[in-house]
């Protein structure tokens, strides 16, 4: 499949071509910027070969009116498909979609938003639905990557009536996180729902990323792509105070007070130039100035790595992307050092060295440092190429129903936490056998102890483990006064403690989670299925109005396991489930990527 990829921003548009192949796939590249009296600048990079120079296109509806001429000039008419990246997706976007007349209807009406660049998009959109009718076209939004934050990331704390009229915090850069989180993930050779990784993304724009189960559950950007680090011309973070003091000490408006946050503030403003090689250079002749701005962006940046790292519990993996990300290693250093609490060491030589070209992702981090730390191109054209290869490649849905077990709190507890409980040599007694072979409820019972709440006859599910783990719901969290996180099983690094209540004795440990919601299968199932160990599917559940989709559910393959998905009991309230159940599978995200 080749695809056309549209990128445009609010001054600028680029494309590119993409081959749907192994290996090197971007066939060409360009980009049209500057517009300005009737002309513009113009890159084009195809087949090793790079042309420059202006061209008299006075804007972004001309420039994307002669594609089809350089394509045809290059031998690559031929194209299946065009995605187009869109910056603002509000919160009905969760995912790519094809592109109608009422999808180009819904990215109109967030154009408030998104008001610089939204209306460039939806330019792009309308000629390109016009040179190539054939077509599918893909949208890819920006936002939709952090939909998955939850609540206490996107919540302002301001009035109701602000929060029902729109006001919450999107973040951006989502292609650009999503995509660095899955290469450090594929360079590591390890499964991305295993790592706690922040994405750093630097360039022209900045934003921070936090990367837990593979999904974002907190981004630097907010209501708009304002908030959080320094960046070229944006302030990032400021006290909302601010409005009013420069309303009466400068007589500002909100407009005037705005579009000076936008354009010129950030490092222009502290140092003069948006452009961190300029100011590297200015810092290095003695500006001080141009000191003050790097040390300032560095420590934003570091900040906010410590927040992510404190509110995930930890951090496994640091990426490093964006002009200044892929090509400051002193900004990177300056990043990483005072980061060394967190277990986090660069290598002074392979920060020195990187190199990035044909999309690899080097790390660079220290022998021994606990953090790996990765550097890797942005290729947000490339990853809207793979999302719209997942889109159009996704099989329609099957009908394949699967038995649905609702787990209600319980533990698992190790030979040490029986003795101490219920006595030295005690062994718990299998009262009824569970689905899943060798697996049972034990007659005994326990008593959880919170800050807040206790949790009488908790059950006890056997066999015995190597480390006690304590599953409980949200709502249960919310009885014991604990913040337990949602963790895969047996993932229990950083959790928080409780109390647990026995006959025989009172233990404190740490294993609370919410258990991730999942489903067991056996080898001979997950073929007639399509599923494989580590896939992550979308199943529907329940009933009439309270039928839920839940995304992103893990698919663990064992021999033996029969095959049946597990939720907790919020998730069966939030589908209405009463007893028995079966869920349909809607899609499996790895089964279309390998189709
Ligand atoms: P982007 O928006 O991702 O293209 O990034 C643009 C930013 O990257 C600008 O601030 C550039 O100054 C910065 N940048 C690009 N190359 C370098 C470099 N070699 N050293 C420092 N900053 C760089």
């Amino acid at each position: 499949m080749r695809i056309l990829v549209f990128n445009a921003g609010s001054s600028s548009v680029k494309f590119g071509v993409f081959e749907e192949r192994e290996g090197p796939n971007h066939l060409l590249k360009a980009t049209y910027e500057r517009f300005d009296r009737g002309g513009c600048t113009y890159r084009l990079e195809v087949r090793g070969k790079r042309l420059e120079g202006r061209r008299p296109l006075g804007s972004v509806a001309a420039a994307v009116a002669g594609v089809p001429a350089i394509l045809d000039e290059h031998g690559l008419s031929d194209v299946d498909a065009i995605g187009h990246r869109v910056a603002h997706g509000g919160e009905r976007f969760t995912a790519p979609v094809r592109i109608d007349d009422g999808v180009v209807g819904a990215i109109e009406a967030l154009v408030p938003l998104a008001p610089l660049h939204n209306p460039v998009a939806l330019d792009v959109m309308r000629a390109t639905r016009v040179l190539w009718p054939a077509l599918a076209h893909v949208a890819v939004f920006d936002t939709a990557f952090h939909l998955t934050n939850p609540p206490r990331a996107t919540t302002y704390a301001v009035p109701r009536a602000w929060r029902d009229a729109g006001l919450r915090r999107f973040g951006f850069h989502g292609t650009s996180h999503k995509y660095v989180a899955e290469r450090a993930a594929d360079a590591l050779g390890e499964p991305l729902r295993e790592l706690k990784l922040v994405s750093l993304h630097l360039g022209n724009g900045a934003s921070a990323c936090a990367v837990q189960l593979g999904r974002s559950i907190d981004s630097s950007m907010g209501m708009t792509p304002l908030e959080g680090l320094v960046m070229g011309t944006r302030s990032g973070d400021v006290d909302p105070g601010m409005f009013g003091f420069l309303d009466r000490s400068m007589g500002l408006t909100i407009q005037e007070i705005e579009k000076v946050l936008y354009e010129e503030s950030g490092l222009k403003a502290l140092a003069g130039s948006s452009d961190m090689r300029d100011i590297e250079d200015q810092a290095a002749a003695g500006d001080d100035a141009a000191r003050q701005a790097i040390e300032l962006y560095a420590y934003r940046a570091r900040k906010y790595v410590g927040a992510y790292a404190a509110a995930m519990g930890g951090l496994d993996v640091l990426v490093f992307t964006g002009g200044i990300g892929e090509n400051s290693s002193s900004m990177r250093r300056r990043i990483c050092d005072g980061l060394g609490f967190l277990g986090l060491q660069i290598d002074a030589d392979r920060n020195a060295a990187v190199r990035l070209e044909h999309y690899v992702a080097p790390q660079i981090q220290a022998y021994g440092s606990r953090v790996r730390v990765l550097v890797t191109e942005t290729a947000e054209q490339l990853m809207i190429a793979k999302e719209v290869v997942r889109l159009l490649r996704r099989p329609e849905p099957v009908d394949v129903r699967i038995p649905v077990a609702v787990s209600a709190r319980h533990v698992h507890l190790d030979r040490s936490a029986v003795a101490a409980l219920f006595g030295e040599g005690y062994e718990l007694t299998p009262a009824s056998a569970l689905r899943q072979p060798g697996h049972w409820l034990a007659e005994e019972r326990l008593t959880l102890e919170g800050p807040k709440g206790r949790l009488e006859r908790v059950a006890i599910l056997g066999p015995l483990r190597d480390r006690v783990q304590v599953e409980i719901s949200r709502t249960d969290g919310f009885a014991l006064g604990i913040e337990a996180p949602v963790r895969d099983s047996g993932k229990l690094d950083g959790t928080p403690r409780i109390g647990l209540v026995g006959p025989a004795g009172t233990i404190d440990t740490d294993g609370v989670i919410v258990a991730a919601r999942h489903v067991h299968t056996n080898p001979a199932d997950a073929v007639r299925y399509g599923l494989s160990d580590g896939d992550e599917i979308e199943i529907r559940l329940g009933n009439g109005d309270r039928e839920a989709s839940f995304g992103a559910t893990l698919v663990r393959v064992s021999a033996g396991a029969v095959t049946e998905m597990h939720i907790d009991t919020d998730e069966a309230n939030a589908a209405g489930l009463d007893g028995a159940a079966e869920g349909q599978i809607v899609a499996s995200a790895k089964a279309i990527l390998r189709s």
